[in-house]
């Protein structure tokens, strides 16, 4: 047998359900919102991703799947979406569109990552973008946006968000406080692991989000980059917070809030649980307003988050008996023999063209067969068409439920089975 490769995974017919339900409650949420969606491919440049993520980050180090096609061009499958997206907001011009641009997809993206629970080489996420808006009341806004959709799918209660300003690279704010940091880590070297000891050189503020308990002592006694803050981004942060209470979203403020990739700034936020152990985040995002000129575009500010999707299904009940057979036959169209079965075909066309789930046996196999396998379909409804019916014109129409059968004129048989309607 072939097994599938590590760290990917099926998503079966019986855990589906979930995942429609979520991407319906995405869909119904970001466009009340005014986001429209964009389908992206699967894999880019590898440049793209080096850039738009940045050199320093986990992602572009170890976690990408890198290789060359065949003309030798090195390919990346996408890490994240939001460097695609950039790209395809650059490349076809949407910067002319009214501002900001609201944009949203979803699909899978792809990390060499180690597998353990809630983490995978192969997830999903939905991911949000809106772009050429600097507006604080946009930041809350979307952060809204993003607890909405967990409203929606009864999670809300079950999630906290938090918020953290991370300053400007482009002020002095974010560049004090990172020598600062440095200095602090450099200091306490001794007592941190080895990851965050290479981090402290390669990506500092990265450090703060190590999740190791021996670290927490050294992080949490780090300086918070609250107090660094200039006088921009505090208001900014502050106008954030204030819009946020304005829309009813309770929320923490987390000073440690680091987020993975290089580009963020200003606002950034998490929703986390305390239900999924180590992979506590569900969703996360932030500000990002020098990214889109890095890429080559106009100077346009942008923010946006990403949804784990296989944490939310996790998180999510199961769906009840009558959720899990809605898509169940209601109809079983039993014919006994090859004329019958020529007969009933056509039956079946125009009653799934009316919306009705059909299962039709193929004639020849025994009635009490049918009947057995009807019942294991939990259809509520067998027709049964035999020699002797189809001679009369009729076919036996069978309550599954209540064994009640009684003889119904093949001729009007479709408008029969209408109009009795769904399950009994
Ligand atoms: P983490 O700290 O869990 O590694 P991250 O900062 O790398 O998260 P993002 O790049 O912000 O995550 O992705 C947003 C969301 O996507 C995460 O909050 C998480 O729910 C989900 N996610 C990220 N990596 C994986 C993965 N390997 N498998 C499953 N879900 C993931
Ligand atoms: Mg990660």
């Amino acid at each position: 047998m072939i097994r599938s490769v590590r760290g990917v995974h099926d998503i079966l017919p019986a855990e589906a359900g979930k995942w429609r339900r979520v991407e319906h409650a995405a869909r119904e949420v970001f466009e009340a919102y005014g986001y429209e969606e964009i389908r992206l491919p699967l894999f880019e440049r590898t440049e793209l991703f080096a850039r738009g993520i940045g050199e320093a980050t986990d992602i572009v180090q170890k976690e990408m799947y890198t290789f060359e096609d065949r003309s030798g061009e090195s390919v990346t499958l996408r890490p994240e979406a939001t460097a695609g997206l950039l790209r395809a907001y650059i490349e076809h011009g949407l910067h002319v569109l009214p501002k900001p641009v609201k944009l949203y997809t979803l699909g899978p993206m792809f990390r060499y990552e180690r597998p353990q629970a809630g983490r995978y080489r192969q997830f999903h996420q939905l991911d949000v973008e809106a772009l050429g808006d600097e507006h604080a009341a946009l930041d809350a806004e979307v952060i809204a946006m993003l607890v909405e959709l967990f409203r929606r799918l009864g999670l809300a209660d079950r999630l906290t968000v938090e918020v953290n300003s991370l300053g400007d690279e482009a002020t002095a704010c974010r560049p004090r406080y990172r020598a600062e940091l440095v200095r602090y880590l450099g200091a306490n070297a001794a007592r941190l692991c080895e990851e965050c000891r290479e981090r402290a050189e390669r990506n500092p503020l990265r450090v703060l989000d190590c999740k190791r308990p021996e670290c927490r002592p050294v992080l949490d006694g780090a300086p918070a980059l609250g107090a660094f803050l200039c006088a921009d981004c505090t208001t900014h942060f502050a106008r954030t917070r204030e819009y946020l209470d304005a829309l009813g979203v309770r929320h923490l403020v987390s000073p440690r809030l680091v987020r993975g990739l290089d580009y963020y700034v200003r606002t950034t936020f998490e929703l986390t649980t305390t239900e999924l152990g180590a992979q506590n985040a569900v969703a996360g995002g932030g500000r990002y307003d020098g990214l889109i000129k890095l890429l080559g575009g106009p100077p346009d500010p942008g923010i946006g988050f990403a949804v784990g999707v296989e944490r939310v299904v996790q998180l999510l009940p199961d769906a009840g008996p009558a959720a899990a057979g809605e898509r169940r036959p209601r109809v079983f169209l039993v014919p006994l023999g090859e004329a019958a079965l020529a007969r009933v075909l056509p039956v079946a066309t125009a009653l799934r063209a009316r919306g009705v789930v059909v299962e039709v046996g193929h004639g020849d196999r025994k009635l009490g067969r049918e009947l057995e396998r009807a019942g294991k379909l939990g259809v509520s409804r067998a027709v049964i068409v035999g020699d002797a019916e189809l001679e009369r014109g009729e076919a036996l129409v069978k309550e599954m439920q209540s064994g009640a059968q009684r003889p119904v004129k093949l001729a009007g048989l479709v408008e029969e089975l209408l109009a009795l309607g769904g399950p009994a």
